[in-house]
């Protein structure tokens, strides 16, 4: 090759000392609000956070402007947090804005929600007054599989089918009420109620041994997430139910656990309408 054009866009970067590397990235997975690339080691992966939101296995479809963002912060708090009480996830560290560099986990296809109010599908399938509170927290298990709506199963299903070793569905449990209780207190410090939420765990191979760490996210989208003093809903609810002020909710949660200050709320905001001028 000859030498570069002296007006080209490589020698005009290099003139002003501006590196610009822009990855090839190998996608991995797109599903409803992240998508997944091929990390830059071996066993670790790149999760983006989108804007979109689904509800009602995707019969519903919109946008919820800076989610990704905000969604991206949240996790990391809270999955941080969960690893200094030993509680093993996938998180690695925040590389960017929307982007997190997590382990590589083969996912169980499972499902696993607490409770510890009636809300949702509970109250709907069951008739409990929603805002009831439960007598005892309650661990459900739902089989991943969009084609299906992701139906309920029950423990004999995930045995039966060998979706995970009766030494994994104890682990899961087991993590799946220390979440819960962390949860329930860190939440409480800021004068937010637990309603409910959902966990999705996977396997990560150490030779011929397997481990189950906690994998996915945890934000306001799969969590529900109720105001203390007022019972306004402060997660997804708002945009399944077209309550309206979604973004300002999930702001709202990220203020409160103090990843927001007042002044960046617009930064996320016109980042995401800077994107999409962009058409990106
Ligand atoms: O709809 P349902 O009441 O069963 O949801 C229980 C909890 O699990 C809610 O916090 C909801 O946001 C979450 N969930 C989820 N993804 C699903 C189903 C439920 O995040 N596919």
């Amino acid at each position: 090759m000859g030498r570069p054009l002296a007006y080209s866009r490589r020698s005009f970067h290099s003139f002003v000392g501006v590196t610009r590397t822009v990855a090839r990235r190998r996608q991995i997975y797109e599903g409803k609000a992240k998508i997944l690339y091929e990390g830059p080691e071996p066993g670790t992966l790149i999760q983006y956070f989108k804007d979109d939101a689904t509800a009602f296995n995707a019969q519903k479809r919109g946008t919820i402007s800076g989610k990704g963002v905000i969604n991206n912060r949240i996790s990391e708090h809270i999955f941080t947090a969960l690893q200094t009480i030993g509680v093993p996830t996938h998180f690695i560290r925040r590389i960017n804005m929307r982007e997190q560099l997590i382990r590589q986990v083969e996912i169980i296809p499972i499902e696993v929600v607490v409770r510890n109010v009636a809300a949702g599908s509970l109250s709907k399938r069951l008739g409990i007054e929603e805002g009831t509170q439960l007598p005892r927290t309650i661990i459900e298990y739902y089989y991943k599989d969009d084609a299906l709506g992701d139906p309920m199963i029950a423990d004999e299903h995930i045995a039966c089918f060998g979706w995970a070793t009766q030494d994994e569905m104890n682990d899961i449990a087991d993590m799946a009420i220390r979440v819960n209780d962390f949860l329930s207190g860190m939440f409480a410090a800021i004068g937010i109620r637990v309603i409910d939420f959902k966990l999705e765990f996977g396997r990560v191979w150490d030779g011929d041994y397997a481990r189950v760490i906690l994998a996915d996210e945890i934000s306001p989208d799969g969590c529900r997430l109720w105001d203390m003093k007022t019972n306004q809903k402060l997660d997804k609810d708002r945009f399944r139910q077209d309550l309206g002020g979604v973004e300002e909710a999930y702001q709202e949660v990220a203020r409160r656990l103090g990843l927001l200050q007042p002044e960046d709320e617009s930064a996320v905001l016109d980042f995401d309408s800077h994107r999409k001028k962009r058409g990106k």
